[in-house]
Formats: C-alpha cells, structure tokens, sequence
C-alpha cells in the first residue's frame, strides 16, 4: 500500500512477512537503546525499586514498531486539544455545576464525596484560583465501523507518561531510521513527541507566574512508585531548561511537613512551594489514613498552582463527562458553534443509569458497552457478561446505587498484529491501541499564557484485554506511524 505524498515507503502493516531474524536484530536494539535512553521504570522483583532511583531498572513495556494510525484522525485529535483545555478551565469555573452534577455521587461513593467535601470548603471561603495549570491528555480509540475517533476519557490529574511517552517515539525513529531500508518505512512518518519538554516548558511558565525566586516546584508522589522515571523526565527538564528545582513528597508527608504562612504561601520541609504537581492523590488508595486527606486539604488551601486544584480534578472525573455530553450542555461553557460541533463528534454515547431504557439495552446486549465506577487509574471498568449481572444487581439494590457508575458505548477498534516486548521477550499478538493527546493550559485571570497540543501517547494492548494500563499491566507504550 502507497502513502499520500508518493514516497515509496510503505506503512509498517505486513508485519507477517517480517524475517525473524530481523525481528530479533530490532528486538535486541531496542533493548540496548532503551537502557541507554532512559526508557525504563522501576522493576517489581527488586524490593528498593519503587523508592530508590538507579536501583532495579528495566525497561518500560514497548511496542517493537510504531502503530499505523490515520493522519486525518491524528490532525481532528490534536486539533480539539486546545478546546478540551479550555472547556476543562470554564467547567471548573462553575462550582454549582460540579456539585450538582456529583450530588448523587457524592451519595453512594465515599471518595468522591471526599473530594466533594473539599470543593464545598473552597467554595464556602470563596477561594480563588487566579493562576491555573492543566497538564491534561484526552484518551480516544477509532471505532472500526463507524470510523469515529472517539474520546474514551480525559484526565485532567496526575496524567502519565510524558516522560516515556516522549521516549518511546524517539526508540521508534530509531529503528525505523536504523531498519527502514528492510522495513520500507519512512521515520518522518512517526511524528517527534515533545510532551516532556512541552510539559517542563508549562510548568516553568507557571513558575513564572507564581514569581517567587525562591520557591520549588513539588510532585506529590505515591510512596513507592515504579514509574518514578516518567516523573524524573520532567523534573531533569526542568533543571536543565529552565533552572527550576523539582522536589518530591507524599501526601502524608505534605500533611507533616507542610504549613501555611499568612500571604497563603505554602511550605514544606522549609520549601517555599510555587507549584503542587500531583502525581498521586487520585485514588482512594492515595488515601491511606486521614493524613493525607488533611495534606491534601492543607495544599488547596494555599495560594500554591494546583495542577489540578481540586475543581480541575472533579472537571476530569467520569460523571462530568456523562453530564457534558448531554444535550445543550457544552453550550454553556463554550461559546464557539464549531468547536462545540468538533468536541461532540469525538464523544461516544454516554448515559447515566437512571436512563431506564438504555440500562434494559444494556442487560440484553451487555457486550456492545462498558460500566464505569468513579475511579482513575485502570483496572475498574465492567466489561461483557458481568454489566448484565451487575446491572441487574443494581436493579435488585435500589436506584442510589446507579449514581456510582455511568454507562459508556464500547468503541471497538481495529486489532492488528502488533510485537510486544515486556521484560526483554517479544511476542507477536493481536493488538487494539488507545491513542492520548496531551494539552497544555496557563491561565493568569484573564490572561491565556498556554494552550496547546502538547505531545502524544499511544498505547497498545492485546484485543483480549478489555483494560488498558501500562502501569497497571495491560498495555505497552507505543508511537504511531501516520498514513
Ligand atoms: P481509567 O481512569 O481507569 O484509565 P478509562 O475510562 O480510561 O479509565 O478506562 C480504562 C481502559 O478501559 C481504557 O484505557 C480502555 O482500554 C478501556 N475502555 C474504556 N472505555 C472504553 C470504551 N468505551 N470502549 C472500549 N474500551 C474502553
Ligand atoms: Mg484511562
């Protein structure tokens, strides 16, 4: 098959024809190049390697070769970035929306209604967030037969794998530059991905903004986190581009060190803290006891930048987008007619299950739709048989129950064969992949300092898995090859 633009080289699609020998040769590369780059994450037979950097490394789960994705697919993705960005920003704005919309949540999900809790408290002092950070990635699949990209969430906290998501394309160019005369590819077909830099560079502005010389930037982080790498990408930029000083503390630590001065200015451990970067605080698991809820209470209330702050947070959960995919309700955040028509072509059907006819569609075809909780992080969906046994749970239950989940269409996306290498073994499986568009938000009252497109994800997972987290074991992380 021929490429636009009428350059000999061919998609990366025959992967059958493929010598092994060769495949081999690139497998064994691949390794020694992600050592040398930096493509790694902590190793979970080593006991420090989730606490203790440079000690029990191995490399991230990858995708051997670049996954072929549609450019015009590619360009309605990055275009609706910078609308995702600032829809995230005038939703956040509106705090009745918000609780509203979560009210019945709040009911039946204990942390949710934590977090609501906390929003509640900001509304009642009526605190302001003048400078506003978004370090978002909204998530899409294409479906196979409608040939829709379809937006499958947006993250708006602790939004992972800049840092290697950036790495692995660069693997990628390597490879197909290093093999691409026997693979009859062309590199410039896998787009760079600066979403390291790019998320360095937002965060350095913000920096800025804050205008206190002396203050650091903090990552909250879990106490022990294998994917501390993907973190140390954006804190070495940040060193080395911008000379800002990137420190690391966990909630419960934030909750013993930290205090607030009078002007608002948070300190922890002596730090003057500018920015609160969350890399943790997702999870109900984030929450062991009630000194992390207090940490976490205690950095919303400084004049700190939160990416998020806790409204971005609640922007991003999976109720908030049921709730904006109804009818007449973008309209009353964005003004703009077209880019209002761009956000809701990419969102798929969406329903709460109060919705009595979808949820007796959903019992008898449970297959054609996904059931999710509120939660981040992978590994909590309802797929398949079990939505009809938990819908019909729910039935028996009562009605408060329904407000913990919503409904969701299931995209199913082409399955193509793909050479996954996880712990330093190929194999070549069947594979769907989840393609991630990072943005870039900075807002100073009125004035927008950043909005873009920042960089790419893909991610790529064998079709019989229903989940998709690297880090939680589903997917390896992969690049695209646009044709
Ligand atoms: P999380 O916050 O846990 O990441 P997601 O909504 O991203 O929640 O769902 C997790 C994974 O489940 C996704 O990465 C994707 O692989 C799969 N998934 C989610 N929604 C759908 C859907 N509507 N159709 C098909 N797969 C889905
Ligand atoms: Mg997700």
């Amino acid at each position: 098959m021929e490429i636009e633009g009428g350059s000999d080289s061919k998609p990366i699609l025959d992967l059958h024809s493929l010598d092994d020998n060769l495949v081999q040769k690139m497998v064994y590369d691949a390794l020694v190049w992600s050592s040398l780059h930096g493509l790694v994450v902590g190793d979970r037979n080593v006991q420090r390697s989730g606490t203790v950097p440079g000690i029990g490394m191995v490399h991230a789960p990858f995708a051997l070769l670049p996954t072929v994705f549609p450019e015009n697919q590619w360009n309605l993705a990055c275009e609706v970035a910078p609308i995702f960005n600032e829809l995230v920003d005038r939703v956040s704005l509106d705090g009745k929306f918000l609780q509203e919309s979560l009210s019945r949540t709040k009911k039946v999900d204990a942390f949710t209604s934590r977090l609501l809790d906390i929003h509640s408290k900001m509304l009642e002092i009526n605190k302001k967030e003048e400078i506003r950070l978004g370090l978002h990635r909204s998530d899409y699949m294409l479906d196979e037969k409608t040939k829709l990209l379809l937006q499958i969430e947006l993250n708006t906290i602790s939004t992972s794998f800049p840092g290697l998501g950036s790495v692995v394309s660069e693997l990628h160019r390597s490879l197909l530059k290093n093999y691409g005369e026997h693979l009859g590819c062309d590199v410039n077909r896998t787009p760079s991905n600066d979403a390291a830099n790019r998320f360095s560079e937002a965060l350095a502005k913000a920096w800025i903004e804050y205008n206190n010389p002396k203050a650091v930037i903090m990552v909250v982080v879990q106490p022990e986190e294998r994917n501390m790498y993907d973190q140390h990408w954006l804190s070495f930029n940040l060193k080395e581009r911008h000379n800002v000083t990137m420190i690391r503390k966990t909630m419960a630590e934030i909750d013993k060190e930290g205090e607030i001065q009078p002007d608002g200015t948070l300190l922890v451990g002596g730090h003057a803290i500018a920015i609160i970067y969350f890399r943790a605080g997702y999870a109900p698991t984030d929450y062991p006891s009630e000194a992390e809820w207090r940490g976490r209470l205690l950095m919303e209330h400084s004049s700190a930048i939160k990416c998020p702050s806790i409204s971005y947070h609640l922007t991003g959960t999976k109720k908030i987008q049921q709730e904006l995919a109804k009818p007449n309700v973008l309209e009353k955040f964005i003004d703009n007619k077209e880019d209002i028509a761009k956000l809701r072509k990419c969102f798929a059907g969406l329903w709460s299950l109060d919705d009595a006819d979808i949820v007796d569609t959903a019992i008898e075809k449970p297959h054609l739709f996904v059931m999710k909780p509120q939660r981040e992080g992978g590994g909590n969906n309802i797929y398949g048989d079990d939505v009809r046994e938990a819908l019909l749970r729910l039935r028996k239950d009562g009605k408060e129950q329904n407000a913990a989940y919503i409904l969701m269409q299931r995209i199913f996306p082409t399955d193509s064969a793909t050479f996954l290498v996880r712990d330093g073994n190929c194999h070549k499986d069947h594979a769907v992949s989840e393609l991630g568009i990072y943005g870039a938000y900075l807002r100073n009252k009125d004035k927008v300092i950043v909005n873009e497109r920042s960089g790419y994800l893909m991610r790529t997972k064998v079709s019989s898995s229903n989940e998709g987290g690297v880090a939680a074991g589903f997917a390896v992380l992969d690049s695209i090859y646009l044709t």
